[in-house]
């Protein structure tokens, strides 16, 4: 009988017929849905023969949202959503004047989803521009919440940003001109070192050897740099008997890593250089909110662009799965566009159930389907010899390689 998710002791309790929260998504998010969900009902169903199975409960936003009820983001689907825990969702419109900075954006906020995550790894066949793209296999933590993604930001004529300028040049002897926008950039303690605790806890339980604090603390002292401070800082107090800094490293002696994982830090713009020449040797990354969207990016396009880049969104426990894409809607309708993305993140949803062989399953299978050029356009204008294949005949490559 299906059954909700549940938290006790701190800890997720999943029953073998869980009821999983869905939003398929605007634009290509029913192909792409429609293609996951039976993508990953046959991993399960393969993995565990009927003793483990999903309940879906659809759950609106959107324009469909919008049609069926007026509003783009319905209180029900959150509330929903916060009691099974557990969602995965297709893209979103963003709404032009519908009272939203982004329906995503909205969603993270309201449920504390504060750490965005986005595993980054090369599958097989998948065409590449780098030479060395089986060197990607990096893990993006990315903070969710702050930084200029936090909405503070004002028109040069507005009253507000008239306001906020004559503050900052009569009372704390600035100089900005009398035609500039303003934008807020903040960044908490807080919300720093619960991103920061959750990328260690991660590498702990998934023996990564490396987290690297990604910054541009040299030009934004307070905001960037504090970031940088307190990641250390948390590092250091909540988890001192696990960790070496790169700087005790050079201290003690490559072998005092033995064991450990090594924290350190990269100014983003080298950070982003060394993504492309020396991705071996990152691992883990965690970044502020606007750093960790341009390395998600830079990252993806090195093993196969945004069609096959997955993500999350998490929070202490409740969690929404999404395809990092957007809702390309000149593809609307078409049984076009890849899938890839909307499946790997099903993939790490299923990875935070503890359903760990049906990710084998499904992934091995996404990769042999790959590897027989089985792609669709995106890749395939890629790939040499490319079998071009739409969303659906895609998705049933897949489970016939399972
Ligand atoms: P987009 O929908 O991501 O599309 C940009 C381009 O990326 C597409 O034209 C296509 O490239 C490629 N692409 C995207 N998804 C693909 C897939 N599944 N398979 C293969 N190629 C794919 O970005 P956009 O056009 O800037 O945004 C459209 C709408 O989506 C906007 O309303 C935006 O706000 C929203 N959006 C939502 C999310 C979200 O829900 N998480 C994220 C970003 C944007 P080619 O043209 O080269 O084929």
């Amino acid at each position: 009988m299906a059954e909700k998710i549940s938290i006790k002791n701190g800890k997720l309790v999943v029953p073998d017929e869980p009821i999983i929260t869905y939003i398929e998504g605007d634009g290509t998010g029913p192909d792409i849905w429609l293609a996951t969900k039976q993508v990953v009902e046959a991993a399960v169903e393969k993995a565990y023969a009927g003793k483990r199975k999903i309940e879906w409960l659809e759950v609106l936003a959107g324009e469909k949202a919008y049609q069926a009820v007026g509003e783009w983001l319905p209180q029900e689907t959150i509330d929903k959503i916060r009691e099974h825990v557990v969602a995965i969702k297709g893209p979103l419109t963003t709404p032009i004047g519908g009272g939203f900075r982004s329906l995503n954006v909205t969603l993270r906020q309201v449920l504390s989803l504060y750490a965005c995550i986005r595993p980054v790894k090369w599958l097989q066949g998948t065409p590449s521009p780098v030479v060395h793209p089986e060197w990607v296999d990096i893990v993006i933590f990315r903070e969710n919440t702050e930084d200029i993604y936090a909405g503070l930001e004002w028109e040069c004529d507005d009253e507000a940003a008239r306001q906020v300028r004559s503050f900052l040049n009569e009372k704390m002897s600035c100089d900005i001109p009398a035609d500039a926008g303003i934008g807020i950039k903040y960044i908490s303690r807080t919300a720093t070192e619960r991103i920061m605790r959750k990328a260690l806890n991660y590498a702990l339980d998934n023996k990564r050897k490396t987290v690297t604090i990604v910054h541009k603390g040299n030009i934004m002292k307070y905001t960037e740099g504090s970031f940088k401070n307190w990641c250390y800082e948390l590092a250091l107090r909540e988890f001192r008997e696990y960790v070496i800094t790169e700087e005790e490293l050079q201290v003690e002696g490559e072998k005092a890593r033995e064991g450990k994982i090594l924290v350190n830090d990269r100014i983003t713009d080298n950070m982003l250089q060394q993504l492309l020449l020396r991705s071996r040797e990152y691992d883990v990354l965690v970044a502020p909110n606007l750093n960790g969207d341009y390395l998600s990016d830079a990252a993806a396009a090195q093993v196969g662009g945004l069609g096959m880049a997955p993500g999350g969104n998490i929070g202490d426990y409740t969690a929404v799965f999404e395809a990092t894409h957007g809702t390309a809607p000149k593809y609307a309708g078409q049984d076009k566009v890849n899938p890839g993305s909307l499946i790997m993140s099903a993939g790490m949803m299923l990875d935070y159930l503890g359903w760990h062989e049906a990710v084998w399953i499904m992934e091995s299978a996404v990769e042999k389907t790959i590897i027989q050029k089985k792609v669709t356009y995106d890749l395939a204008r890629q790939m040499r010899g490319a079998i071009k294949q739409k969303t659906s005949e895609f998705a049933e490559a897949v489970v016939n390689n399972m």
